[in-house]
């Protein structure tokens, strides 16, 4: 990039834009290092620049130790544009009963079917890891339903989650199992037959949803509290309550409204000249490197158009 000529100014931050008759014709920023943090050259403080084009590429709000603040919307809001609230996505997920009680370490379920029911309404399944962490629930397949359940919360409706801690497993092969498990000599109390089952942290739980006490005789285990046991495993439920906040959520949703965005060239319908891109943009998606695409393809849309409505400029000149 600087052999092309390029002056890469770092260690500044954007303050304001400088718009005359409807177009961008500048920014002021302050630089905060004598030089910038990568000798980019300037006295440290308050610096104004002429620019025919700007790209916007502030991002979102979520962890703002990457330098992602929010600055973007106020920038733009003053502008006429339309800030959709921002709110996390790919957030961790609190219900009152998560983390189970006892439980302070991360615990990883692994290969579980997670459904998100809103007003008794199935609204997503995911099939992966779920983690209890400190605040409540985590792991791939929470951040994928959060997309969802972030704006069902914030609307007030009512969300359960329940998990399947054996999905490949109905519950006619998952009876046979436990029958098959009890007939196992080594397997002699209930405690022993859960030991089986389930990760450590989890007993205290299937312990007190079956009311089976651990040291029970794996002779006099009845078929109802066979079936409790196997109706917990299939429907381990949580009443979820509330999300993370934006330090833990890994992408921003909310932001620029895009239909003021002309998608062709990313180029504001509202200032000429000025490019808004990335996840400043009301655009979130899935995880899976989307989000990263997302700003990556804005950005090379945005970028070309700006860089071909300068030549042209230049060459009417
Ligand atoms: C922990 C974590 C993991 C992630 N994992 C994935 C993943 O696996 N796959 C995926 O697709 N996405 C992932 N994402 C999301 C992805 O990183 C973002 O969607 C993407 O980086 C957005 O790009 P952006 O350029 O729009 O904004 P950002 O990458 O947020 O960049 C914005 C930049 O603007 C700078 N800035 C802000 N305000 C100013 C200002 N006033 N003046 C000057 N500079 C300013 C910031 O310092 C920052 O460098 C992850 C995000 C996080 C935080």
């Amino acid at each position: 990039m600087l052999s092309q000529g390029v002056n890469l100014i770092t260690g500044a931050r954007v303050r304001g834009l400088d718009i005359e008759g409807g177009r961008i014709c500048g920014l002021h920023y302050d630089l905060f290092h004598e030089h910038g943090t990568q000798g980019s050259g300037g006295e440290r403080g308050s610096h104004d620049l002429q620019a025919n084009a700007v790209l916007l590429a502030t991002g979102g709000m979520s962890y703002r130790a990457t330098g992602s603040t929010g600055d973007g919307y106020s920038l733009v809001e003053g502008l006429g544009h339309t800030i959709i609230t921002p709110r996390p996505s790919l957030v961790p997920l609190c219900a009152s009963n998560a983390p189970p009680p006892g439980v302070r370490k991360k615990v990883q379920l692994r290969n579980i079917e997670a459904t998100l029911w809103i007003d008794g309404k199935l609204a997503a399944r995911e099939f992966g890891d779920l983690y209890f962490i400190k605040t409540g629930l985590s792991g791939p397949v929470i951040l994928e339903i959060s997309r969802i359940a972030v704006a069902a919360l914030d609307e007030g409706r009512h969300l359960e989650l329940a998990v399947d801690l054996k999905p490949a497993l109905d519950h006619k092969k998952l009876d046979a199992r436990l029958l098959r498990d009890l007939d196992d000599r080594k397997i002699r109390t209930w405690g022993d037959l859960l030991a089986g089952l389930l990760p450590q942290a989890l007993i205290p739980v299937a312990l007190e949803t079956c009311g089976v006490p651990e040291d029970t005789s794996r002779h006099t285990i009845t078929a109802k509290q066979r079936k409790s046991l196997r109706r917990w495993l299939k429907d381990y439920r949580f009443v979820l309550n509330g999300y993370g906040s934006f330090k833990e959520a890994i992408v921003t949703a909310g932001g620029v409204a895009t239909k003021e965005v002309d998608p062709r060239t990313m180029e504001s319908k509202m200032v000429g000249g000025l490019h808004i891109i990335g996840e400043l943009l009301d655009v979130d998606a899935d995880t899976g490197g989307f989000n990263v695409m997302g700003a990556f393809s804005t950005g090379w849309v945005g970028g070309t158009a700006a860089a071909e409505q300068l030549l042209l400029e230049a060459c009417e000149e």
